[in-house]
C-alpha cells in the first residue's frame, strides 16, 4: 500500500521591504524553498508572474507574521495566504513542478518553472486551473492569521515571534 504522504505547506508573505514584493514559499525537504514575487501571485491563468529564487528559509519561519527591524529583509510582514499543496509533477531539481494549492485564497493547480532569460534565479510562478480570480492582491489586502493590513502591522509590529526572524549570514538588507 502507498504511503500517505504528509501535508506539505506553502505560505506567501506580503512583505514591505524596500521594494513591496510577496515571499512564495514551499514547504520542500524540511526547509522553505523561497521565491519573491514582485507583483504577487496570479489567479488568471494567463498571468505569468515573475518569481527570484531567494535563500532557504528555516521552517518556523511560516509563521512569521511583523516587523524586521533592520538587516535582512528589514520591513514588515504579513501572512496574505497558508496552506497546503500536493505535488503533480515534475520537480523543482528538474526546474519544472506543478502542484496543487489548497489555501485560504489561492486554490487551483499551478506550476513554477525556470525562466533563464531572466537570470539564473529567475523563475516563472503561474496558474494553470482554478478559479479565475482578477487581480487577487487587490483584492485582499488583509493578513489571513491576524486580518491586519500591512499598515496595522507596521505600528503593532510583532506578536511575540521575533524569536524565528531569519539572517542569514553574510548577507545585506534585500
Ligand atoms: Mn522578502
Amino acid at each position: 500500500m502507498p504511503k500517505k504522504a504528509k501535508d506539505l505547506i506553502f505560505v506567501v508573505q506580503k512583505h514591505q521591504a524596500r521594494n513591496l514584493h510577496y515571499d512564495f514559499r514551499l514547504e520542500a525537504d524540511g526547509v522553505l524553498k523561497s521565491w519573491a514575487v514582485p507583483k504577487g501571485p496570479s489567479m488568471l491563468s494567463r498571468e505569468k508572474r515573475l518569481a527570484m529564487q531567494t535563500e532557504d528559509h528555516p521552517f518556523p519561519y511560516k509563521d512569521f507574521e511583523g516587523v524586521i527591524p533592520s538587516g535582512y529583509g528589514a520591513g514588515t510582514v504579513l501572512t496574505w495566504d497558508e496552506g497546503t499543496y500536493l505535488p503533480v509533477s515534475g520537480s523543482l531539481e528538474e526546474g519544472r513542478f506543478k502542484f496543487l494549492l489548497n489555501g485560504s485564497r489561492l486554490k487551483g493547480q499551478f506550476v513554477l518553472f525556470r525562466f533563464d532569460r531572466a537570470g539564473e534565479n529567475a523563475w516563472i510562478l503561474q496558474m494553470l486551473s482554478g478559479s479565475e480570480i482578477p487581480d487577487v492582491i487587490s483584492k485582499y489586502q488583509r493578513s489571513v492569521k491576524s486580518g491586519r493590513t500591512i499598515e496595522e502591522i507596521a505600528v503593532q509590529k510583532d506578536l511575540g515571534n521575533k524569536k524565528i526572524l531569519f539572517q542569514p549570514k553574510g548577507r545585506k538588507a534585500a
